[in-house]
């Protein structure tokens, strides 16, 4: 027989507002984080949307464009020449097919008959899954041109390198919230707390109070491999934990992390834990 399932009474059952102080303390910070992160999203959506625009509006830099009468194309055209002339004069580039013909190679005859059953639409002719890799290494590793090297390099700006940073950072992921993390946040909610969830800081704290700058993480045993459980000698995770413990340092963060299994035993003591912290910082 299964055991039924406790039912939880939710802490302010029954309770409004107007009769109950931590009922409206806690729908105002509600209320706040709530506005918070849609006006981040707004932000979002309204700069997704000015891209895709301007995403339409553009047309090719070379539209209408001759050689003849645009240097800008002719240079490019020139540019692309020589370095085809420069690989295959170095001896670098050389095409597999040259000189042979297909009355003299086997090669050259079976591709000519694939490509002309291909152009008749034969459905028959499919590579196969090792013919298309071979295919793919023989066109990878060429190199890139010093030229499109440096125009990459001139179009990632630190404007845009920052943009980035910020969508990354207010991008949330996993979507769904841990276990753990339901469970701290339902105990700071039942004492009354206001408090951000995914704060867009570096590594995006599970809780964060950001006015008393305390980021709290809910470390799950697994991926964080902590040393009772599932301790392991080279774990990925532990390395970026340390990097965004030292970053969120630097920027004046306090950083606690709780394992799943400290959570899970008790997660009173550990929420008690927190609020003595933030309240300190609160005073000090
Ligand atoms: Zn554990």
């Amino acid at each position: 027989m299964k055991e039924k399932k406790k039912t939880r009474i939710a802490w302010n059952k029954g309770l409004t507002k107007e009769t109950d102080e931590r009922v409206r303390l806690n729908g105002e910070k509600t209320q706040a984080t709530r506005l918070f992160r849609a006006d981040i999203c707004k932000e979002g959506a309204k700069k997704a949307w000015i891209t895709r625009r301007n995403r339409n509006k553009t047309t090719a830099w070379n539209k209408g464009l001759s050689k003849e009468t645009d240097i800008r194309v002719k240079m490019s055209g020139e540019t692309r020449s020589r370095y085809l002339k420069e690989k295959f004069d170095s001896g670098k580039l050389v095409v597999w097919n040259k000189g042979k013909t297909k009355e003299t190679d086997e090669r050259v005859k079976r591709c000519g008959n694939n490509i002309s059953l291909a152009a008749k639409g034969n459905k028959k002719y499919k590579w196969s899954a090792k013919k298309r890799n071979n295919f793919i290494l023989k066109m990878t590793g060429h190199d890139t041109p010093d030229i499109v090297i440096q125009k990459m390099k001139n179009a990632w700006t630190v404007e845009k390198r920052l943009k980035s940073r910020m969508k990354r950072l207010t991008q949330i992921f996993p979507f769904k919230d841990t276990k753990i993390e339901i469970k701290m946040q339902d105990e700071l909610s039942s004492r009354g707390y206001g408090y951000y969830k995914h704060y867009p800081v570096m590594g995006q704290p599970d809780i964060a109070f950001p006015d008393q700058k305390v980021a709290v993480f809910c470390d799950g045993c697994y991926w964080h491999s902590c040393l009772e459980h599932y301790n392991r000698s080279n774990c990925e995770q532990k390395e970026k934990d340390n990097i965004v413990n030292k970053t969120l340092n630097n920027s004046g963060w306090l950083v606690l992390r709780y394992w799943e299994h400290e959570i899970n035993a008790n997660v009173e003591a550990v929420v008690d834990e927190i609020e003595d912290v933030v309240f300190k910082r609160m005073i000090s």
